[in-house]
């Protein structure tokens, strides 16, 4: 038997090597991939028989760990009533709450609701907002976006367009992007007294450019993807200041930061600021199903239904997928009803004390921590093959990526369970 099932998961990982691609994987060269066979509550339990504790949430997404049974109820319970309905003339319960919900926990003046089906389309639609926006005002010149470089905000074109240019592969696309305003990314610290000349660079770029911008695009509080950084709530104030100066729509990209994860319910509240439009996504269906949002205020809104053609351009198949959009709604219940922001404080309290310590490592360049989010970044990138594989025998799921060794795992996680990352994270400088 025990024979038979291993040859049937060889057999499989050949065949997911050959015919299947993964992210930013080869086909000729793929790295090692590993089988799950399930998972639950903060394990990852593999085909091979290994049990891993979690370190990533599937990318942000799986904030109340795997296979919970408030989630699972909740897709049970819509699955008998619909799964899908097309959403072009048709609406239903699960998407009303869901708008109602988000508009209620959102910044204040974040009023109107696009349901998307990725975080990537979620950023799309946030700049086509903001393009109809300045067209329905019959601003034709304000077509560009600003962003600040380290950014991470998807892989479609135009989210691309706005990736760090260098880490974004710009250069391989670059006949097909369009060219927007980078500056260089804040260097202060989240906890560092906040330094005005990082603000600079969009100072000038606004001073002179404004007249073409349609709006800064910008990951709230923490860089994600682009580089896993910090900045002080300061340079997110200022820069909403600046966007109101100079009549410039402000994006603010929460897809990762979202529901909680820096601490607060989004990062935009750190610095109390009210972004134009928003992009949710990642942990919003608590990682059940891939869904997304992008919230504007009211005036945007309006503005883009009154001027020609009249409509706001987009409308995905799956649009408002009652399935999803019923998940979300348990998921973001489940997160109010805990007490999740002591519970985040304790898991920033035990990353710190365990984590900060290894700043003076030779190998160690910097130590970051905010949240439920905790990152080593080291002098030189790593080997993700080899480290993963360490990673995985000492029972640990943790995906390094370039030079950054970092850990955003489930809320529930245990302190016994946490250190076991750290631990891991530790051992492997
Ligand atoms: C992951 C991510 C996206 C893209 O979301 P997908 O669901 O992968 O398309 C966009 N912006 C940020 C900040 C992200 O972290």
């Amino acid at each position: 038997m025990k024979d038979k099932a291993n040859h049937q998961l060889n057999d499989g990982l050949k065949y997911d090597r050959q015919h299947i691609w993964h992210p930013y994987s080869s086909l000729v060269n793929p790295l090692p991939c590993y089988s799950v066979e399930k998972a639950e509550g903060v394990y990852i339990t593999l085909e091979s028989g290994e049990k891993l504790v979690d370190g990533m949430a599937s990318w942000w997404c799986a904030i109340h760990g795997y296979n919970h049974p408030v989630l699972n109820q909740a897709i049970n319970d819509q699955l008998q009533q619909m799964s899908h309905v097309m959403f072009g003339g048709l609406t239903h319960q699960p998407a009303i709450q869901l708008a109602e919900q988000l508009i209620r926990i959102t910044p204040e003046s974040l009023q109107t609701v696009f349901f998307c089906d990725s975080g990537s389309v979620a950023v799309e639609v946030a700049i086509k907002m903001a393009m109809q926006y300045w067209q329905a005002k019959g601003d034709k010149t304000k077509t560009k976006l600003l962003t600040i470089k380290n950014g991470y905000h998807g892989d479609t074109f135009a989210a691309m367009s706005v990736c760090d240019p260098v880490n974004g592969m710009h250069h391989l696309f670059s006949s097909l992007l369009p060219k927007h305003f980078f500056v260089e990314s804040p260097n202060c610290q989240n906890n560092q007294q906040w330094c005005l000349q990082d603000m600079q660079a969009m100072t000038a770029t606004l001073e002179q450019h404004h007249h073409e911008i349609a709006a800064i695009i910008l990951e709230p509080i923490v860089q994600g993807a682009g580089g896993m950084r910090i900045y002080a709530p300061d340079y997110l104030a200022h820069a909403r200041k600046l966007c109101d100066q100079y009549d410039v729509l402000l994006i603010a990209d929460e897809i990762a930061t979202g529901f909680g994860r820096t601490g607060q319910l989004f990062a935009c509240e750190h610095a109390n600021i009210c972004p134009d439009i928003m992009c949710l996504g990642k942990a919003m269906t608590g990682g059940y199903l891939s869904m997304a949002a992008t919230l504007a205020t009211e005036k945007i809104g309006r503005i883009i239904s009154t001027a020609d053609p009249g409509v706001f351009m987009h409308g995905p198949t799956f649009m408002g997928n009652p399935l999803a959009c019923a998940v979300s709604l348990a998921s973001i219940q489940l997160l109010l009803d805990s007490s999740w922001q002591q519970n985040i404080i304790k898991l920033e309290q035990q990353m710190i004390e365990s984590l900060m310590p290894c700043q003076n490592h030779s190998k160690v360049k910097d130590v970051r921590v905010l949240g439920a989010i905790g990152v080593i970044e080291l002098n030189d990138d790593v080997d993700v093959a080899s480290l993963q594989q360490k990673f995985v025998k000492m029972g640990v799921w943790i995906r390094p990526f370039r030079n950054l060794i970092y850990i955003m795992p489930p809320y529930i996680i245990k302190p016994e369970q946490l250190k076991k990352l750290t631990d891991a994270m530790l051992a492997s400088l």
